[in-house]
């Protein structure tokens, strides 16, 4: 796959990218060790001065670095300031909260250990490896690289190939904000290329989010180096729907559920469980509501749904949703690809998803919503979580008690009772089962690439 932008609205080739030989890899990686070894010594502070500036600069970039997201991705112009905003909240959030984070601690009663103090310290561990999606080409990248870099680790970016300019971007950022030179570095290489880098001794760690094989191939990797890997991969979120549930409400957050991102995100709502006394009535306004969607120029304001972010996506898309109408599913809006430049995809309900179709157990990575109907709680929960993801989930009621029943109940890294999952830099992020290993965000996210240190005294 060639590394270059291609926009997703028009199928234009917007610039090409050589890759990186060998040579220049390595001395890339060679730059960010040079870096962690003078980013240790420093001091939190003096690493939040450098963040927040970063933070300042991706804001007063706003316009720019939101263009080149709609132009990497398609993303709606809307959506890709709040990514950018988003990105600078992310980094402020680290820069002010990371020393707590890894402020480690003493040991109350030191004698159990027979030591006159013990204590624990968290430090950082080195060059750290990110291979990320072109979903969120900037806040997938920030919110490893934010964390990472205030520990006073370093990192090397393997980008999705069709979101170089966001790479080259970020490869420039933290140096600009006053970093040292080398601390975050872009490799421009092809996914082949991730071996190489995760096998050389300087890189001391990995961190993956993308699919599932690209995973799981990392992953193994990272095992036979005895390497920590922490792993956000793919997710089919559950959108659940009792009978006291706000019904509007629940409609209204399931078309931005399934759709924000153009229907490309990790935690899109993506299987809609209705309970039987309200799935028609679900059925016929969440279709109507998808079908007034405003699909066009993402670069316009008035547009809510661009294209997908690939010509192979929508092909995917499309094939996912076309096996299941062979198969007996009754579409209600959209199912076939738009006739127009570019990749677009209309918002597509599909009702009556079966276990021999593929949208049953594959993520659908575009608008395409599957709904199911339930009799009962007991249903809802096991079809919830009769996947091999477990991501994020969302619960819709108004009963206390069925609240808590799915939110024990359901297999993910999170659940949101009547809400929408987002992802916050308070709240950890990340997944069970087939959807991944490890969190990102909050302190756990900081922790994740340091070293737990444990010092006894005598
Ligand atoms: P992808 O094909 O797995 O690509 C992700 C990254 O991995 C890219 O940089 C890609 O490089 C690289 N890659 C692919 N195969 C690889 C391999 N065998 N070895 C090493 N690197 C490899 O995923 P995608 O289609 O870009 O992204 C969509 C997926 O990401 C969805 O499943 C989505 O749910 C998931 N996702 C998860 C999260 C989360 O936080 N859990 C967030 C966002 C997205 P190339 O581009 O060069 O192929």
């Amino acid at each position: 796959m060639a590394i270059a932008t291609v926009n997703p609205a028009t199928g234009e080739l917007v610039e090409e990218f050589a890759p990186h030989t060998d040579a220049e890899v390595d001395a890339r990686i060679g730059e960010a060790h040079d870096a962690f070894l003078a980013l240790r010594g420093t001091e939190f502070p003096e690493r939040a001065a450098w963040m927040r500036r970063a933070a300042e600069l991706l804001e007063d970039e706003l316009e720019g670095a939101a263009t080149m997201l709609v132009r990497e991705m398609g993303k709606t112009i809307a959506q890709a300031r709040a990514e950018v905003r988003k990105c600078a909240a992310g980094m402020r959030f680290y820069a002010e909260r990371a020393e707590d984070f890894l402020a480690g601690a003493e040991l109350a009663d030191p004698a159990a250990v027979g030591a006159s103090r013990a204590s624990t310290r968290y430090q950082p561990l080195g060059v750290v490896l990110a291979v990320m999606p072109w979903n969120y080409p900037l806040w997938q990248v920030i919110r490893f690289a934010a964390p990472a870099l205030m520990a006073g680790n370093t990192g090397v970016l393997k980008h999705a190939s069709n979101v170089p300019q966001s790479a080259v971007y970020l490869d420039a950022l933290f140096e600009r904000a006053g970093f040292p030179a080398g601390s975050f570095r872009t490799l421009l290489i092809p996914a082949s290329g991730v071996e190489r880098v995760l096998r050389d001794p300087r890189v001391v760690a990995a961190t993956l989010t993308g699919s599932e094989p690209a995973g799981r191939s990392v992953a193994s990797i990272a095992g036979s180096e005895v390497k920590h890997v922490v792993l956000e991969l793919g997710g089919s979120d559950p959108f659940i729907v009792m009978p006291t549930a706000d019904l509007d409400a629940a409609v209204a957050t399931a078309v931005a559920s399934r759709t924000t991102n153009n229907g490309q995100a990790c935690i899109n709502a993506k299987r809609f469980i209705v309970h039987a006394d309200v799935h028609d009535a679900f059925v016929e306004r969440f279709t109507a509501a998808m079908a007034a969607l405003v699909v066009g120029d993402p670069m316009d304001e008035g547009t809510q749904l661009g294209p997908v972010a690939t010509a192979s996506g929508r092909r995917d898309l499309h094939e996912l949703v076309a096996d299941a109408r062979d198969k007996g599913a009754v579409i209600t809006t959209g199912g076939e690809p738009l006739d127009r430049p570019g990749w677009f995809y209309p918002p597509t309900v599909v009702t009556g998803v079966t276990p021999e179709m593929r949208l049953y157990a594959e993520e659908a990575f575009g608008p395409a919503a599957s709904v199911f109907r339930v009799a009962d709680r007991e249903e809802a929960l096991r079809l919830a979580n009769d996947t091999s993801f477990g991501l994020s989930s969302a619960v819709w009621t108004r009963d206390a008690e069925e609240e808590e029943f799915f939110v024990n109940g359901i297999d993910a890294g999170a659940v949101f009772v009547n809400g929408m999952s987002v992802s916050y830099p308070e709240l950890p992020f990340g997944g069970v089962k087939d959807s991944g290993v490890g969190r990102e965000l909050s302190a756990e996210g900081i922790r994740e690439f340091c070293n737990l240190k444990s010092v006894w005294r005598g």
